[in-house]
C-alpha cells in the first residue's frame, strides 16, 4: 500500500483494493506551495471529508471536476459542496451506521473538534493582524465544521484510523481501541498542548503505529508548522512502544 501526504490533513492511499483520498487541500495560500493539482486525483474512487472547515473541503469541487470520485461527507458538508458546484449524484452523505466503499471495508465513526485554547486563539490573532483575522472569520462562516467524522478502514490487510481532527471525547477514543489500529493518522493542530493531547490518545487507541499530519504550516499566518519531533518525544515519554512514521511533506510511503 502507498500513503501519499499532501499536507495538512489530505492523503491519497493507493493499494489493491483501489484509490481513495482524505481531506484534499491544495490551495494553501502563502504556505509551500502543492505539486498536487485536481488531475492527481484522476484514478482516485472516493474522497472521504472529516468536516467542512475549510482547510479540509476548499478545493474539493475542482476536484471532482477532474475525477469520477465519489465523495463522501458528513451532512451539511455535503449540502454545502453541492451549493459549491458537486453534483448531487456524486455526494454521499458519511452515515455511521453502513459499510460506505466495500473495497476497503470503510466506516465512519461520529468523532469531534479539538477545541481551540485561548492562547492559541490570542496568538494566531497576534499573527494574523486586523485583516488576516477578518478573512479568517469569513472563511470561518462560509466553511462551516458541521459534524465531524473519523474514518476506519482495511487495505493491504492493515487496519487505518483517519483523524481529521483531535477529538476531545475519551469514550470515542476507547471505541478506536477495541478496533485494534496498525496505523493511526493523528492530527497535530488546533491546540497550545497538541502533542500532549495527541500522546494521550495514542495511549488510549494503542495503535501499532502513529504516523502525523496536518502539522505543516499550510496557510500561513493562521498556521504555523508543529514539531513532529516533540509528539515522538511525548509518546515515547509516555510509554508508546509502536512505531513512529513521519511522512515527509507531499511525499508517500510504502507500508
Ligand atoms: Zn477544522
Amino acid at each position: 500500500m502507498e500513503l501519499t501526504w499532501l499536507g495538512t490533513a489530505g492523503f491519497i492511499v493507493k493499494s489493491k483494493e483501489g484509490e481513495i483520498a482524505f481531506d484534499p487541500f491544495l490551495s494553501r495560500g502563502q504556505g509551500e506551495a502543492s505539486p498536487f493539482t485536481p488531475k492527481s486525483f484522476e484514478n482516485t474512487q472516493a474522497i472521504f471529508v472529516g468536516h467542512g472547515h475549510f482547510d479540509h473541503t476548499f478545493d474539493i469541487p475542482e476536484i471532482a471536476n477532474n475525477t469520477e470520485a465519489k465523495i463522501y461527507a458528513p451532512g451539511l458538508t455535503g449540502q454545502l459542496l453541492k451549493m459549491r458546484g458537486v453534483s448531487g449524484n456524486r455526494v454521499h452523505h458519511a452515515g455511521n451506521k453502513e459499510t460506505l466503499f466495500k473495497d476497503f471495508k470503510m466506516r465512519a465513526f461520529k468523532s469531534s473538534h479539538v477545541n481551540f485554547d485561548m492562547p492559541l486563539i490570542l496568538s494566531t490573532i497576534k499573527r494574523c493582524g486586523v485583516r488576516g483575522c477578518m478573512h479568517i472569520c469569513g472563511l470561518g462562516v462560509s466553511y462551516p465544521q458541521g459534524m465531524v467524522q473519523s474514518y476506519y478502514f482495511e487495505a493491504g490487510g492493515k487496519k487505518i484510523l483517519f483523524l481529521s481532527s483531535a477529538t476531545n471525547d475519551i469514550g470515542e477514543l476507547k471505541q478506536y481501541r477495541d478496533l485494534e489500529v496498525d496505523y493511526y493518522l493523528a492530527p497535530l493542530q488546533g491546540h497550545t498542548n497538541i502533542q500532549d493531547l495527541a500522546a494521550k490518545h495514542v495511549s488510549i487507541i494503542k495503535p501499532k503505529v502513529v504516523i502525523p499530519h496536518h502539522h505543516d504550516n499550510f496557510y500561513p499566518p493562521l498556521s504555523q508548522d508543529i514539531s513532529a519531533e516533540v509528539f515522538k518525544e511525548k509518546l515515547t515519554r509516555s510509554g508508546f512502544k509502536g512505531d513512529f512514521l513521519e511522512i515527509p511533506l507531499f511525499k508517500n510511503i510504502q507500508l
